[in-house]
């Protein structure tokens, strides 16, 4: 027998829950199915298990400055209608304690679930059915017969709990951002068979890694250690999104195969094969200048000087990079100082990939833009087919931009679904 709703969400993350709450709120027969046993996995381990869930840095009249994609306008109107001060109200009319940390970023004052709980109690509360764990086997849509052609009725959703069926349906079910907790690509599928194009996929906020025999870096030597960088990819051809450089000024962590930390995964959702990056190791200092006035008063030994500045390992491993480094200061050739200046402040270096979805919290790319209405994220091909969150080719940076386009895309979503 065949189950009848006026809207079938596919997916229970963070957009799926909030969209299918929002639309039962509003009076709908939403059906919710998730192939998992638990909902919204990625909520209850993003932020070290406190969900960065926003971020109080966001203008939504300029997307770009926190958010990637190839129509980089798209995801204005969504976040100027539902902003994060809009979650803030929400999350304090549900009691959930919040404090902010660096740049903006909100967390939660306790663990994640308490978020993840009120997304599930709304949904209960406003009768919102959920099939879990539910294997989705088929999505399809009936044709109806017209006055001379067929015209599409409503979408069919075959899952391993039973069939469903509704006049609309919304794709939720994320990137393919660490698979073993449920990410698959079943969204990107379901948009092809709709004729929705996608656009390519890839890792981003992810760590890189490199091939130490050829940055001449024992990366394994040197993993945790930690410095404040100033980081941007030096991309192999003119690539339209880099027109405007993007620099990020953060953290950077040595790991055993590569580097990490929230400058690396920040520039990571920029970086593609073949592109360098170039990493000024003493941000915001002149190199040259501080290593010549070192010299005209010093007699030091050129790594005890710059170990006032960078991390004693890191030193250490710069300084044996070249003979002429490893003496005292004052008998270091001004050509020398000058090149040790550009390595310090230049570090020109070519990932050689990164650690994949495995690691990498989110995708970049998705279900392109140019075919959803940015009012609603529905289809314009195919009335009643929404895509929302991730799943979409809109990609936050760190720091709670990617929940709120989930939250506001959902809000979106949820606005436009009617009653069958
Ligand atoms: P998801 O939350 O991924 O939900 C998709 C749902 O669809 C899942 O429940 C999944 O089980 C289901 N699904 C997938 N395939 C199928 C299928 N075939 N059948 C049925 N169901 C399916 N963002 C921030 O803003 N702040 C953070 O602090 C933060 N930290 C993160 C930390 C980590 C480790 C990771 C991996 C991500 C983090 N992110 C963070 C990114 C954020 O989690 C995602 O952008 C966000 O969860 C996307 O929401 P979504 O609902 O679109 O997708």
């Amino acid at each position: 027998q065949t189950a009848e709703f006026d809207a079938i969400v596919l997916g229970a993350g963070a957009a799926g829950l909030f969209c299918a709450g929002e639309a039962a709120q509003r009076g709908l027969r939403v059906l919710l199915v998730d192939h998992g046993r638990k909902v919204a996995e990625k909520i209850r381990i993003s932020g070290g298990g406190r969900c960065n869930f926003t971020n109080r840095d966001l203008d939504p009249r300029a997307p770009q400055r926190h958010f990637l994609s190839a129509n980089p306008n798209f995801c204005r109107s969504a976040l100027a209608r539902f902003t994060p001060q809009h979650f803030i109200t929400l999350m304090q009319q549900a009691g959930i304690a919040f404090h902010e940390k660096h740049k903006g970023q909100l967390f939660c004052d306790e663990r994640a679930q308490a978020l993840i709980d009120w997304l599930v109690e709304r949904c209960t509360r406003f009768a919102v059915q959920r099939w879990q764990p539910a294997q989705v086997l088929a999505v399809a849509r009936e044709q109806l017969p017209g006055q001379d052609i067929c015209v599409p009725g409503r979408f069919c959703v075959q899952t391993s709990m039973g069939e469903a069926r509704a006049p609309q349906l919304v794709v939720a079910t994320g990137g393919l951002s660490i698979p073993k907790i449920g990410a698959s690509d079943l969204g990107y599928r379901i948009a092809r068979k709709f004729g929705v194009p996608v656009v390519a996929q890839r890792p981003g906020l992810v760590p890189l890694v490199f091939s130490p025999a050829q940055q001449g870096v024992d990366f394994a030597a040197l993993a945790g250690v930690a410095l404040p960088v100033r980081v941007r990819v030096q991309p192999a051809a003119a690539r339209p999104d880099m027109r405007t450089a993007v620099v990020f000024d953060e953290d950077l962590l040595f790991t055993h195969r590569g580097l990490s930390g929230p400058a690396i995964l920040q520039i990571s959702s920029y970086w593609q094969p073949g592109d360098a990056l170039c990493i000024d190791l003493l941000p915001g200092q002149d190199a040259l200048a501080l290593l010549r006035a070192a010299k005209a008063g010093s007699r030091k030994q050129l790594v005890n000087i710059v170990a006032q500045w960078l991390p004693q390992r890191l030193t250490e491993a710069i300084v044996a990079e070249q003979p002429q480094w490893q003496r005292p200061i004052d008998q270091v050739s001004d050509r020398a100082l000058t090149a040790l200046a550009e390595r310090l402040q230049r570090w020109q270096l070519m990932p050689n990939g990164s650690e994949g979805y495995a690691k990498a919290e989110v995708t970049v790319g998705g279900v392109d833009t140019q075919a959803l209405s940015s009012k609603t994220m529905e289809c314009r091909q195919v009335p009643g087919l929404y895509f929302i969150g991730e799943v979409v080719d809109v990609t936050g940076w760190l720091g709670g931009y990617n929940f709120q386009w989930a939250w506001a895309s959902a809000y979106a979503c949820a606005q436009a679904l009617r009653e069958d």
